[in-house]
């Protein structure tokens, strides 16, 4: 697959200034980031694209080597040096958290600051509510599988008293720099060391609890209120309620992702609720009343003579909240005239009876509304 242009991913000119580089990538990273996106799989691929662009263009010497050689310029040889795509979210937040500013990524995306700019991962649940719940709200209890700090390190890793040393593999910085001979001369690239993480550093005893990983799994019980008129797919989420990083940093949050269990009876339709009513043709002739049910409980309604099969009844205000908002649906009542399909003698004899009467042909008026109008009625 022939690779796309770096200039045409960040959507700048070839003589663009550092400083419109800079911008376009700030503007791309905050479109991806993967937090904000959570629904987008390609999101991350779109955010790291920006973010080997931006290598390259961010740089001055790599810039100018792609300028001339194009992508193999900046290739490294023998599968070291330039990250290229291989770059791991972690790698773009530690090289580049400079260009949202001395919060770095987490300050910028409103992580609410302090906890540093390691942060945990996001957890994902999914929670099956019924009509009853999704129409008035519930309050539920979800049990929760998350990495929560250690309370005998306070999160640090560290056996109690003793104290943290630098990294001997990167002494100290959190990054390590290689240089690689390639056909273009040397290239220094630096990446995140593997041995402390980019933390910089270790521990030199580890917590015997949480065997120097900070946290531990636990099992947790989390309240939570689900607002009257969720729906499917729609996604809450608890801030601070996800994992916490190894070894100290905010927590990620917990995504409670809404499935709907479909009801027996009442069916949804946006804030709609639609009811199916079986009812006898004596009944559709002569008229009667009727019990349904509806979200807010049992509700008797009449059905007049002469009542048509197909005709829709609107109970008003009788169908789901809208979620962020006061406005009801209303229920639609869908009259079906039940044809009996099997009788007995005397049955059939009254109903021979009756068909040499010329009131049981079908007559419809002008002002009779067809399957047509109906519809056009329901969705108006
Ligand atoms: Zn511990
Ligand atoms: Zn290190």
């Amino acid at each position: 697959m022939a690779k796309k242009d770096y200039y045409e991913i960040l959507g700048v000119a070839k003589g663009s200034s550092q400083e419109d580089i800079k911008k376009a990538y700030r503007k791309l990273a905050i479109k991806y980031h993967p937090d904000k996106n959570p629904d987008d799989p390609s999101a991350e691929d779109k955010f790291k694209e920006a973010a080997e662009a931006y290598e390259v263009l961010g740089d001055d010497d790599k810039r100018r080597k792609y300028d001339q050689f194009g992508h193999d310029g900046v290739r490294g040889a023998g599968g070291g040096g330039f990250s290229g795509g291989g770059m791991s979210m972690e790698d773009i937040f530690s090289q580049f958290g400079d260009v949202f500013g001395g919060s770095g990524f987490e300050g910028f995306f409103g992580g609410g600051g302090g906890g540093g700019r390691r942060r945990g991962e996001n957890l994902r649940i999914k929670l099956k509510l019924n009509l009853d719940e999704i129409a008035n709200g519930c309050e539920k209890k979800i049990k929760v599988k998350r990495y929560a700090g250690c309370k005998t390190c306070s999160g640090t890793g560290a056996k109690n008293g003793t104290a943290l040393e630098s990294c001997k593999h990167c002494g100290g910085s959190g990054q390590v720099r290689k240089v690689v001979n390639t056909m273009l001369g040397q290239m220094v690239s630096s990446s995140t060391c593997s041995v402390c993480h980019g933390e910089g550093k270790m521990i030199s005893q580890a917590c015997t609890v949480c065997n120097g990983d900070g946290r531990v799994l636990e099992e947790e019980v989390i309240p939570i209120k689900i607002p009257a008129g969720v729906g499917e797919g729609m996604q809450l989420s608890m801030s601070g309620k996800g994992n916490v990083p190894p070894r100290g940093g905010m927590a990620g949050d917990l995504l409670i992702l809404i499935e709907e269990e479909e009801d027996e009876q009442l069916k949804r339709d946006g804030n709609n609720i639609i009811f199916d009513l079986y009812i006898s043709f004596i009944d559709a002739c002569i008229g009667t009343s009727v019990e349904v049910p509806t979200i807010d409980g049992k509700v008797k309604i009449k059905i007049e003579p002469g009542t048509q099969s197909g005709k829709i009844l609107r109970l008003r205000d009788k169908g789901v909240k809208e979620v962020n908002g006061y406005a009801r649906g209303d229920q639609l009542i869908y009259v079906n005239v039940w044809t009996p399909k099997v009788l007995n003698n005397e049955e059939k004899a009254i109903l021979e009876k009756l068909r040499s009467s010329t009131n049981f042909d079908p007559k419809p008026s002008k002002s009779e509304k067809g399957f047509f109008e109906r519809m056009k009625e329901y969705f108006n």
